[in-house]
């Protein structure tokens, strides 16, 4: 059952979603950064919040959980590794585990890396996948809790994806993302295109969010690990792709 999404930009940087369901008037909130841009859409739609559903626990994804459970009585749904993590959590999820938002059904898969329990839902009927601080266009999460090889094996599962899947991000990253990926990917002529693509959007104010798995394919350095022009351009051609991902999230870092 498709369901209808409901995207706008909070805090300096962030995007929240809402999503519901067409046939059973079912919302959740993709994460809780902020309750007051959350509720001031519900209301400009015309929805009632009856889930939350968590990517992870960080005060920008999970903050408003209490106060949105306080005024609307919604089921909150998160990553059962940090179960002790998520504030208010009604219901732990892990990998391989479903979630229905009325008759729109949702698959779990553990994504660990930036956090130590990060969690994505894929709705396969919608090719949308919300993957919180996973995926960034052109971009991946800081490893704040995971090592190298744990984010390595999660981006892997998002690359797995059907190419058309639609990624929501929680984050605008694309522009500095971009910049970062040409300094390591000078040569890549689809991710020169995007950039220029992406400045044009951002000079806008066009959100550059969703993304989509084929694009991501062919732009992201931390999908590329394997790719020998990507090798050669950070002097390690051969490598492993978990060598050439952590050295390539340790420029990030730095950049
Ligand atoms: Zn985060
Ligand atoms: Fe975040």
């Amino acid at each position: 059952m498709p369901i209808e999404i409901r995207q706008f930009a909070c805090l300096a940087d962030n995007y929240g979603y809402l999503i519901r369901n067409r046939e059973t008037g079912d919302v959740a909130a993709i994460d809780t950064p902020d309750v007051g841009a959350i509720n001031s859409q519900l209301d400009a739609a015309g929805w009632r919040l009856t889930h939350v559903l968590n990517t992870h626990h960080h005060w920008d994804h999970a903050g408003g959980n209490l106060a949105l459970k306080d005024k609307w009585g919604c089921k909150i749904i998160g990553p059962k590794a940090e179960a002790e993590r998520i504030p208010g959590l009604d219901v732990a999820v892990g990998d391989g585990d479903v979630v229905m938002l009325g008759a729109s059904k949702a698959i779990v898969y553990d994504t660990p890396g930036h956090t130590s329990g990060h969690i994505i839902f894929y709705f396969a009927e919608d090719a949308a996948a919300f993957v919180g601080d996973t995926i960034f266009a052109m971009g991946c999460g800081r490893l704040f809790e995971g090592t190298a090889e744990q984010m390595w094996r999660s981006l892997s599962k998002i690359a797995d994806l059907p190419p058309q899947t639609k990624l929501y991000c929680a984050h605008e990253y694309t522009q500095g993302n971009a910049a970062f990926a040409l300094s390591v990917d000078p040569f890549n002529e689809q991710l020169i295109a995007r950039a220029h693509e992406v400045d044009r959007l951002r000079a806008e104010g066009t959100s550059t969010v969703p993304t989509d798995v084929a694009i991501e394919l062919k732009t992201n350095p931390f999908l590329r690990a394997a790719d020998p022009g990507l090798q050669a351009a950070l002097g390690m051609s051969g490598a492993g792709a978990v060598e050439v991902f952590a050295e390539t999230r340790r420029r990030k870092d730095n950049f």
